[in-house]
């Protein structure tokens, strides 16, 4: 960092989540936090989400030219239209680019309407259309932010990551070649960066080496600051939303949740992937080997330190649960019979069969005295799921090796989540002691291995009660 100034500058990735760009006044705001970040950080890079709720309205008007209504299309394409040169109104008052941007905006819309008119035509939608559509959000975004912030005085440059980010064809999924990323980055963005002037890069999109449209998954504007931060070699990433931090619980339902001051990089995941609403999973995969720090901040309370994300924990053999997460609408599937027993590859069947539905699946649960596998799937997935099993087991059915494949009905998947609960002894009984008074029954338990996390299936008449309970475990330390 100072020092060696000339050669390396510090560098920052700021992400910029859709409620912090969801309109004029939340765009004011994030300016003023770039602009502030500036001033400590020579080297800056915003990467930006769609306004908040644009990509779904872009999804939905997609799927309606899909079924045949072509409304939905007119309609979104006006609200689009509306809502971004309405903030561009509001924010660039005086500004000379601004018919400039007002310009790209309509080109963008009719761009959009012109594609959905296609899928209307075509009746139906590809993934790789899809992608194209849903990129819109972010390539609008980037144009009335880089804007808003040269307007403010700050030397700005949308960059469309469709020209850093080379990903494969898995078009809603897409995985990033980091390699030749990094390539583009030190081609496209690095000069930008000598050159004093802030890229502000669109989230969640890239490119095949084609050059066609893809998305890194809904949520993966954060997985692009991570992209970039890697590529960048970026000294921290900071993930910008509309809380301070990551919580312990989420606040709606646990009213004296709180800020978690410091995670791990293997805390973080884990919350990610058990449905705290904290970042997209995938993003601290490319920073963990370069050791960047990240930071989850409020862009509406920018001096709130909020959540440092670190590479190892300070040792930490004390028990400590650090955060407590639920995720809803799940589905508990039970293969059950008392044959299972002496049938070879049951499990492995089992889940064969139910990748072959695109289904992931949280948690599984083997008990081995019940000689059940029980495991979770989102619930609307639970029937095709069994029926794709009934087909699978078909004669193991018919033997009674197998009893019975069934679906429950919706239940949460309550997940305790503290890398200091490793190596220590007691932490499960505190859980289930905590659980027990509360009266909250547990239907099936998992721990995985790394032991950073228990995760409980419980009922939906018992969720509240039981994330609560848990929780005090928490306040209490
Ligand atoms: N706008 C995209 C989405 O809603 C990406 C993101 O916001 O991270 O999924
Ligand atoms: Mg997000």
């Amino acid at each position: 960092m100072p020092g060696e100034q000339s050669k390396r500058q510090a560098t920052l990735v700021m992400k910029f989540g859709g409620t912090s760009v969801g309109n004029a006044a939340a765009i004011r705001q994030t300016v003023e936090t770039i602009c502030a970040a500036r001033k400590d950080w020579p080297r800056l890079v915003v990467v930006t989400s769609a306004m908040a709720g644009v990509t779904n309205l872009l999804l939905d008007a997609a799927s309606q030219a899909v079924r045949g209504s072509l409304q939905a299309v007119e309609d979104t394409t006006g609200r689009l239209r509306l809502i971004h040169q309405d903030a561009a109104d509001d924010l660039l008052q005086g500004y000379s680019g601004l018919r400039a941007v007002k310009e790209d905006i309509d080109r963008l819309v009719d761009k959009f309407h012109s594609l959905c008119t296609a899928i209307h035509v075509l009746g139906e939608a590809t993934p790789r259309a899809l992608d194209t559509v849903a990129a819109m959000g972010e390539r609008l975004n980037v144009r009335l932010l880089a804007a808003a912030i040269a307007h403010h005085g700050m030397p700005a440059e949308f960059v469309e990551a469709t020209r850093l980010i080379v990903t494969d064809d898995q078009f809603q999924d897409a995985h990033p070649d980091l390699e030749l990323t990094a390539r583009r980055v030190e081609q496209g963005l690095v000069p930008l960066l000598e050159a004093g002037r802030i890229p502000v890069v669109t989230g969640f999109i890239g490119a095949t080496r084609e050059g066609i449209v893809t998305t890194l998954g809904r949520g993966g504007s954060d997985y692009t600051a991570g992209i970039l931060g890697a590529a960048l070699g970026a000294d921290e990433v900071w993930i910008m939303t509309d809380v301070d931090g990551v919580m312990t619980a989420d606040p709606r339902w646990v009213p004296e949740a709180r800020t978690i001051p410091v995670l791990s990089y293997r805390e973080v995941a884990e919350l990610a992937y058990f449905g705290a609403k904290v970042m997209h999973p995938k993003t601290i995969r490319p920073l963990i080997d370069a050791g960047i720090g990240v930071r989850v901040a409020n862009t509406f309370n920018p001096d709130h330190p909020g959540t440092r994300i670190v590479a190892e924990h300070q040792p930490e053999g004390n028990g400590k649960i650090k955060a407590v997460t639920v995720i809803r609408e799940q589905s508990l599937i039970t293969v059950e019979g008392r044959g299972m027993l002496g049938v070879p590859g049951v499990a492995a069947r089992t889940f064969a069969a139910v990748a072959g539905t695109g289904t992931s699946v949280p948690l599984i649960s083997q008990a081995s005295s019940e000689q059940s596998i029980c495991f979770a799937v989102p619930i609307q997935a639970a029937e095709q799921v069994v029926a794709e099993l009934e087909r699978e087991f078909a004669r193991e059915l018919e033997r009674r090796d197998i009893d019975r494949i069934w679906a429950s009905e919706e239940v949460y998947i309550i997940t305790v989540v503290g890398a200091g609960m490793k190596n220590t002894y007691g932490i499960a009984g505190r859980i289930f002691s905590a659980l027990g008074e509360a009266k909250a029954n547990v239907i099936a338990i998992a721990q995985g291995s790394s032991e950073v996390s228990i995760s409980m299936i419980v009922s939906t008449a018992d969720g509240e009660r039981a994330v609560r309970a848990v929780h005090q475990l928490i306040v209490k330390e």
